[in-house]
């Protein structure tokens, strides 16, 4: 027997670090900094690498190595401190008018320092009145910008944007990957394995689930929820009851991480001596709106619990030989569950979309 050394892997390059298990886009990335278009839109949430990757990108595109990772204009990029990388976030509820023509004037402006400009722009999903403005200013690109969109869908009236960039998706990161990381980071493998379960891929809801308490306790309400459903009606109704309120609590460390940014600007603004937080009605609708879907994501997540709990229930069953009507009902209710978690995308009545789905899954009285 012949026995061959692997070749040593290249080292992970230090630009993407913080870019977890999306290694096809990294390496799509890496190699258009060489020779990059003028428009870019990555497809996918910021906590599964959008956003890391955009900053990495454009430290990439303005390094005078083409991303050694190293260099003063690596890492001046990469802290958020590069004049020529320039992340442009929306002012107002959605990505308006007014934020589509500051984004005008600052395609047409000369870098500073590079050959180059690179600018980002966060929540292009949320365009849809300035779309028009928007694809005018990536349709009449000035030689020296490089656009980065990032976008976590892309509706209708952006697919024509979308079709003058050139793609780069972020899928959910797989769990295994975020099951990893977090172990690496001290994180007990019990939990870890959990909260991967748990978190759709999204590393930023990994971080904040890995530090919240109550995060077993709502996973083992979710698995228990076969397991108690008896067929009458009020069981159902008080389960959904708990539910309903594990997922308000759920939200509760993004509101603290919420009071926190506030009272910030708060400080900020005092310093400065002005009169009120500048655009402070627009900051609690985003964190309003940010909470909101943080309370959908439990929920859903918590769907995806229980269609496992009720696979587990039928290889348990499978396996002890005797399965009779439950492989059945395993699926059904499985299918059930699936078209549950699919209608929370039109934000339907969160307590009768449960209700009814509890009634479903349980034995008949
Ligand atoms: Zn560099």
């Amino acid at each position: 027997m012949v026995s061959v050394t692997a070749p040593e892997r290249p080292p992970v390059p230090e630009l993407f670090a913080g870019v977890v298990g999306q290694a096809p886009a990294v390496a799509t990335l890496r190699a258009a900094a060489r020779h990059p278009v003028h428009a870019y839109l990555f497809l996918g949430t910021d906590g599964a690498g959008a956003r890391p990757a955009a900053q990495a990108f454009g430290a990439a595109l303005l390094c005078p190595t083409g991303g050694c990772g190293q260099c003063a204009t690596c890492r001046r990029a990469l802290g958020g401190s590069h004049p020529d990388l320039v992340v442009v976030e929306r002012t107002g509820a959605a990505l308006g008018i007014d934020d589509a023509r500051r984004l005008a004037l600052l395609a047409q402006r000369r870098p500073f320092e590079a050959n180059r400009q690179v600018l980002v722009v966060t929540d292009v999903h949320l365009a849809i009145r300035s779309a028009p403005a928007l694809l005018k200013t990536i349709e009449e690109p000035p030689p020296a910008t490089v656009f980065v969109l990032l976008c976590e869908t892309v509706p209708a009236e952006l697919v024509t944007i979308a079709s003058r960039c050139v793609e780069v998706r972020f899928p959910p990161i797989a769990a295994t990957v975020i099951e990893g990381w977090l172990v690496e980071r001290g994180v007990h493998p019990d939990r870890a394995h959990m909260v991967a379960d748990g978190c759709g891929g999204d590393l930023d809801r990994a971080r904040l689930l890995a530090e919240d308490e109550g995060f077993v306790a709502r996973h083992e309400l979710w698995r228990s929820v076969p397991g108690r459903l008896t067929g009458d009606g009020s069981t159902a109704a008080s389960v959904v009851r708990e539910l309903l309120d594990a997922a308000e609590s759920a939200v509760s460390p993004l509101r603290d991480q919420h009071a926190l940014e506030m009272a910030e600007r708060e400080a900020e603004s005092e310093s400065l001596r002005e009169r009120t937080v500048p655009g402070r009605r627009d900051i609690v609708d985003r964190q309003h709106r940010e909470e909101r879907r943080w309370r959908t994501d439990e929920i859903r997540a918590g769907l995806g619990v229980l269609s496992r709990a009720y696979r587990d229930r039928l290889s348990h069953v499978l396996a002890s030989g005797d399965p009779g009507d439950e492989i059945e009902r395993c699926r059904r209710a499985t299918d059930a569950i699936t078209a549950a978690a699919a209608s929370l995308e039109r934000n339907p009545n969160e307590s009768l979309m449960l209700e009814s789905l509890m009634l479903r899954l349980s034995p008949a009285p």
